[in-house]
């Protein structure tokens, strides 16, 4: 009999596990499972939708065609509710049981709600689905006024889409800067004179206590700690995610903030891989259990699982993340992990272009390039090695940075 293989979420790193497995093994039956309406599409994409700036049909990545051309099962609008460990079976909301040989988690995460009154009220929008991009559009686009909450990588898209659409924004910030873990007030000042520049105003040490309604339950403002109140048509909230780890509460699968998994995707159980936004892997390159929120590492990690769920122990994943943001006029570039680290370095070239790594035990662990995003090859290189450049901070940071300037020599060690 030929073996099954059921994946449970077709986002990026679902569907790339199953493109990968139909190569690897052409006799296998492939199930993949997803609660959306809609097969893969590009999820970096659907904030330039909501922008404006781009129309519905090129953000899809592959029709049902697709998987039909590969035999491969796709069952959309199907929440799978339950998995049995033990008779190697899910089941959906609707009663339906598909049987596994391995299984693959492959289920990303869900936006988190402010913690705060009237926080569900409408008008207010979180992110994640090409459904919510259409939400959003619509709404922000009959929006004079509106605000944004969660100052990091998916609420500056929030900011741009209120730029984008002559939505007067404020952009409330419970510290001093734009994503205060990763920048520094120099770098994230850069990225605050832009989003002036498109009518958001960054708010700091502020944040929300509670929102306000009328009548209809409608989102009217936010009042922030300091009791200062924001008008709004349209809100934001983009404060993080929560892994979409309910489905393996009752099972023996290990969890903490993600799915635990090792460098080969594959969980405690022999018979269960994850893969994505949705795992906590072993990080070869830091050096501990980490989580990426990436399309090419999710990709990757589905590719990497694919392989190993076939022929366990043939690859392991060994990546450097990346994550851009094009919404400005300068690039901007994040990669690894630049939030971590016990040391930094950063270095101001002018008002639009900056730098800084982040080192752990001496060795680059994560930047963010903001202007010039030529020496990102020559940190990923270093970084993937693992070379020590902890005491050659100047030297990293000369404007036209390569690792011949280094007097460490670049070897695995
Ligand atoms: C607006 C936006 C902008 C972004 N911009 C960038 C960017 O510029 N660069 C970048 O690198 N990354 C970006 N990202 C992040 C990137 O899209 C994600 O890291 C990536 O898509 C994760 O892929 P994944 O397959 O792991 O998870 P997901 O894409 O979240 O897919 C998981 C799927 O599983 C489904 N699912 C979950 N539970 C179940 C269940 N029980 N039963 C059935 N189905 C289930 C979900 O509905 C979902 O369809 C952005 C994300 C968003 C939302």
């Amino acid at each position: 009999m030929s073996e099954s293989f059921v994946i449970i979420g077709d986002g990026v790193a679902g569907s790339s596990a199953a493109e990968t497995l139909r190569e690897e093994a052409p006799d296998a039956d492939i199930t993949v499972i997803t609660d959306e309406g809609e097969a893969l599409y590009n999820r970096i994409l659907i904030k330039e939708f909501a922008k404006g700036k781009l129309p519905a049909a090129p953000i899809s990545i592959h029709e049902p065609e697709w998987y039909e051309e590969r035999d491969i099962d796709l069952v959309l609008n199907t929440l799978v509710v339950d998995i049995d460990t033990e008779a190697n079976r899910v089941t959906s909301h609707g009663g339906e049981e598909f049987e596994y040989d391995k299984l693959l988690l492959a289920t990303g995460g869900t936006p988190s709600q402010l913690p705060v009154d009237n926080s569900d009220a409408e008008g207010i929008h979180h992110f994640w689905t090409f459904q919510d991009a259409r939400a959003i559009k619509a709404d922000v686009e009959e929006a004079d006024t509106g605000i944004v909450v969660g100052a990091g990588l998916l609420g500056i898209d929030f900011a741009a889409i209120c730029g984008a659409q002559d939505v007067e924004a404020n952009y409330l910030m419970r510290g001093n800067a734009w994503w205060r873990y990763a920048l520094s007030e120099d770098g994230a000042e850069i990225i605050h004179d832009a989003l002036r520049e498109r009518g958001v105003t960054p708010v700091f040490e502020s944040g929300v206590d509670h929102f306000t309604v009328d009548d209809d339950g409608r989102v009217e403002t936010a009042v922030d700690p300091n009791g200062n109140e924001y008008e709004a048509d349209f809100v934001g909230v983009a404060i993080g995610l929560n892994m979409n780890t309910e489905i393996i509460q009752d099972t023996p699968i290990e969890f903490d903030n993600g799915i635990i998994v090792d460098e080969y995707m594959r969980s405690n159980l022999d018979d269960v891989f994850a893969a994505g936004d949705t795992t906590e892997f072993n990080d070869l390159i830091l050096g501990e259990r980490a989580q990426n929120g990436a399309w090419g590492s999710a990709k990757a990690q589905g590719d990497i699982a694919a392989k190993n769920m076939v022929n366990y122990g043939s690859e392991e994943f060994r990546w450097v993340s990346s994550y851009s943001i094009t919404h400005f006029d300068f690039p901007f570039l994040s990669f690894g992990h630049p939030t971590l680290g016990d040391d930094e370095v950063e270095q101001k070239y002018s008002d639009t272009e900056w730098r800084r790594l982040a080192l752990k035990d001496g060795r680059i662990v994560g930047g963010v390039l903001i202007g010039d995003l030529a020496p990102q090859s020559a940190y990923k290189q270093l970084m993937r090695k693992g070379t020590r450049v902890g005491n050659e901070k100047e030297t990293l940071m000369q404007k036209s940075f390569s690792v011949e300037d280094l007097d460490a020599p670049v070897a695995d060690n």
